[in-house]
């Protein structure tokens, strides 16, 4: 049994394989694109009232940094983050 853990994320792998080691690897990359994308979820609500019906802007910078803008549809305040 092998174990992987990548940002919080605990994954179990039973193989009895050559290429274990590059499974690992792939498990792993995806776990990460992964809690990247549920983290992009989290960030997609009004900070106001919680509403998901907002629309979100990401404006990227450097270094993968961005900042966001979210216009609520639901209350109609807009905020920064
Ligand atoms: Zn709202």
């Amino acid at each position: 049994m092998e174990r992987v853990n990548n940002q919080g994320i605990t994954i179990d792998v039973s193989a009895n394989t050559s290429d274990l080691e590059e499974k690992l690897r792939v498990i792993a990359k995806h776990a990460t694109a992964l809690a990247d994308d549920l983290k992009k979820l989290d960030e997609e609500k009004c900070l106001e009232c919680g509403s998901k019906e907002v629309e979100v802007t990401r404006a990227y910078g450097d270094n993968d940094r961005y900042e966001i803008a979210i216009t609520c549809f639901n209350c109609g305040i807009g905020s920064h983050e």
